[in-house]
């Protein structure tokens, strides 16, 4: 059975999800794992001049591609308390609206952006900061301040806000799992608009009814959304609602560790801030996606699970389920994390080297066949084995082994005219007659007839073992030699030989 846990990711439909916000997203997700609750998408786009309307369909995308899907929620199903996406409500905030203006908590304003703009400016004349509060709302236009026949016309013209009548000069308390108490002071704070001209609500007031109305228990959010919890701690009072618990995540850091990982950034050090390639619908300019860069979805989850939690010990590695597993909100930080994105490479590689061969083996097979090269899995089973540990990323095997895959592009040939000795040429032939003999042609045996072969020559390996490579596979970096030989078969092998050593002698011989 369900816990009480209930828990939402609440993004705004602005724009493509950036990885701090998957993060968020993650967060919720092992939050609601471990404790068998419910982990809702909740679509909070009452911002209609904000509105990007491919942002939505790309936040669904983005966490089916990452593996953390909602169990209620907009593009997931909708649960008992659907809709999930805030335009489709607006009738009950504006419910609650009258309600909290019933009980003498909010009330009509009907200033003009005008008459804002010139109490402002008045205001910095005099080197100070206007503000709409319980020391300004009297001299303002308002349903406090005007008589009633004016309010009632104002009314019947449909052209106010409804905002919220902050308390004077009290101390607003609350709990964060990861900032322990946090303390405003309602003086600062100004009185917030809650529904506009336009009859929708602001973030603050659909925020505070849908999570209220969703049974949401925990607040999981980014540290950019902690100054306004002191509004929603004296919404939640007003309303008479018993407030979730709050838990404030850190900032995401650029790699240099000073200010907020931006998109920017991205550009700037060559790495991607989204978890998928995002088209801008206006410019039509693409920012790169993890996904598209060529990282796992379990290794970019890694990533940023790392990024203001820690677990227990002093582990790195891990699996979605052993997140799931370990985490705990008492575990994340205050402090911003820096993002690097080395690290973040390595651990591709860590979950390269983990995923089982016959997966990757699929994957690899269709990266090839999209350069119209056709290799059966069992071969390219052998190619990962062989080549996970040495890539970040498997997209990266079919240019760094491409001579697995075609003929040899070019030779090192710094190396060839450091290593090929014309005087060697008739060893280096017979060592190809000596491989040609052998019946089964695998590492083992192939090993075993370059040691032989050395000794029997009084040879060190460094004579024959570095042209062996550099005739097979054209450089002398890579994978096993043997497993190269083995992989390519014997004739392909007998034939590089006499193809390298003749062109080497032809042409890089100093
Ligand atoms: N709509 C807000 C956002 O875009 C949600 C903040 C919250 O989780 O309360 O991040």
């Amino acid at each position: 059975m369900k816990s009480a846990i209930r828990v939402r990711f609440a993004p705004s439909p602005t724009g493509p999800l950036h990885m701090g916000g998957v993060r968020t997203a993650l967060y919720n997700y092992l939050f609601a794992k471990k404790n068998n609750g419910t982990f809702i998408l909740r679509i909070e786009d009452t911002d209609q001049s904000r509105l990007v309307t491919e942002a939505e369909k790309y936040i669904i995308d983005a966490l089916k591609w990452c593996g953390i899907e909602p169990e209620e929620g907009v593009g997931f199903g909708d649960g008992e308390f659907g809709s999930y996406k805030q335009s489709e409500r607006t009738a009950l905030y504006r419910k609650y609206a009258d309600t909290l203006i019933e009980s003498g908590n909010a009330y009509y304003a009907f200033d003009s952006a005008e008459e804002l703009d010139a109490k402002r400016s008045d205001a910095e004349k005099e080197g100070e900061r206007f503000q709409y509060d319980e020391s300004t709302r009297m001299s303002m236009k308002n349903s406090l301040s005007l008589d009633k026949e004016e309010v009632d016309r104002h009314i019947e013209n449909g052209n106010f806000v409804i905002r919220f009548k902050m308390p004077a000069n009290e101390e607003i308390v609350f709990d964060d799992v990861v900032r322990d108490n946090v303390i405003y002071k309602s003086s600062d704070l100004d009185d917030k608009i809650l529904l506009k001209a336009d009859g929708f609500p602001t973030y603050h007031l659909a925020n505070v009814v849908d999570d209220h109305h969703m049974k949401i228990s925990h607040v999981i959010r980014g540290e950019e959304w902690l100054p306004s919890t002191p509004l929603h701690v004296v919404l939640y009072k007003a309303f008479g609602w018993d407030q979730p618990i709050f838990a404030h995540l850190p900032l995401i850091l650029k790699p240099g560790g000073k200010g907020k990982l931006s998109k920017r950034d991205g550009a700037k050090h060559g790495f991607p801030v989204f978890p998928l390639d995002w088209k801008d619908p206006d410019s039509a300019e693409i920012s790169p996606g993890y996904k598209e860069a060529g990282f796992i979805p379990e290794a970019f989850l890694n990533i940023l699970a790392l990024l203001g939690w820690h677990s227990s010990e002093d582990k790195e590695v891990f699996t979605l389920e052993e997140l799931v597993k370990e985490f705990e909100l008492e575990r994340v930080v205050k402090s911003g994390a820096r993002f690097d994105f080395e690290k973040a490479k390595w651990l591709n590689q860590q979950h390269l080297m983990s995923t089982e061969d016959s997966l990757l083996a699929a994957e690899l097979r269709n990266l090839l066949l999209e350069e119209q090269k056709d290799y059966n899995l069992e071969y390219c089973e052998k190619v990962v084995s062989m080549m996970k540990e040495r890539v970040f990323f498997l997209k990266e095997i079919p240019s760094e082994a491409s001579y697995l895959f075609g003929d040899i592009e070019s030779y090192d040939e710094k190396m060839v005219r450091k290593k090929f000795k014309a005087e060697n040429e008739a060893l280096y032939h017979e060592f190809i007659e000596d491989i040609n003999t052998l019946e089964n042609f695998n590492a083992g045996s192939i090993e075993a007839a370059v040691k032989s072969f050395i000794e029997r020559k009084e040879i060190g390996f460094g004579a024959i073992l570095p042209i062996i490579r550099l005739c097979v596979s054209g450089t002398v970096q890579g994978p096993s030699v043997f497993d190269i030989m083995e992989l390519l078969g014997k004739s392909e092998v007998i034939s590089r030989m006499s193809k390298g050593i003749e062109y080497f002698s032809e042409n890089l011989v100093n």
